[in-house]
């Protein structure tokens, strides 16, 4: 079975895809700012890593993936004081994701799978949102959230502390896929930031420079490597099979 790309598809080729043996994933980002040394659409390219690592995990086991362009407008509420990042209404996530669940369900492929790169609270409670209204109109969506204990467990020990934005995690996944869009020489001289966003959303803080990241990043990017990028990439890809094969009837 193979992996499409819902964009270079035909309606016709979509039509004739086998339905019942199809599986969507929906890679979901952001447009925010991570750190001076990584892009500003570091979250779809994660999103996207995942998605495309989880199809083939699929494809392997008889399925047909349909990868869907990525989301890449969301709440981004944390680093909306920072030039270049787009802060968009949740409820409009929320709407998107259900729309496009519906619409795939009304031509048979009753299975959408998110692909989230982007913690964002506010994103993540769009996204859980989203989940709840589509189970209301009898749609599978399923959510492999990354912020639960049982999957952020499967990755980085700077992922579970918290200090999980533009650090070592995130910049390692960009290094293995878009190590063009990486600022090496800016990265190389950045000084560790431990400080937990877990910990500053507890306290009541609702953004970056409310948690002590006054340059959008947290964790340790000078410490990034291409090498652990394609780790966590087979880990993601690894969370987003299981999280749809548990969800298929
Ligand atoms: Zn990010």
């Amino acid at each position: 079975m193979a992996v499409h790309t819902l964009m270079s598809l035909t309606w016709t080729a979509v039509r004739d895809l086998p339905a019942r043996r199809t599986v969507a994933l929906l890679p979901a980002g952001a447009v925010e700012a991570h750190g001076p040394h990584l892009p500003l659409g570091t979250d779809v390219i994660i999103a996207e890593a995942m998605a495309r690592a989880g199809a083939q995990r699929l494809s392997a086991r008889g399925y047909d993936v349909l990868l869907l362009p990525a989301l890449t407008f969301a709440p981004a509420p944390f680093a909306s004081a920072f030039a270049g990042t787009l802060h968009t209404p949740a409820e409009a996530t929320t709407m998107t994701v259900v729309a496009v669940a519906r619409s795939l369900s009304t031509n048979g492929i009753g299975v959408t799978a998110m692909a989230n790169a982007h913690h964002d609270p506010a994103n993540v409670q769009a996204l859980r949102a989203a989940v709840d209204a589509a189970a209301h109109e009898g749609l599978k969506l399923v959510f492999p959230d990354l912020t639960r204990r049982r999957w952020a467990e499967r990755l980085t020990e700077e992922f579970r502390s918290g200090a999980c934005h533009a650090g070592r995690y995130e910049g390692s996944i960009v290094l293995a896929e878009r190590p063009d869009l990486v600022r090496r020489d800016v990265m190389a001289t950045l000084t560790a930031n431990p400080r937990s966003l877990v910990d500053a959303i507890r306290r009541g803080d609702a953004t970056f420079e409310a948690a002590g990241g006054a340059d959008a990043y947290f964790g340790f990017p000078a410490d990034a490597t291409a090498d652990e990028g394609r780790a966590i990439v087979e880990s993601l890809g690894r969370i987003l099979e299981e999280a749809v094969l548990e969800a298929l009837p």
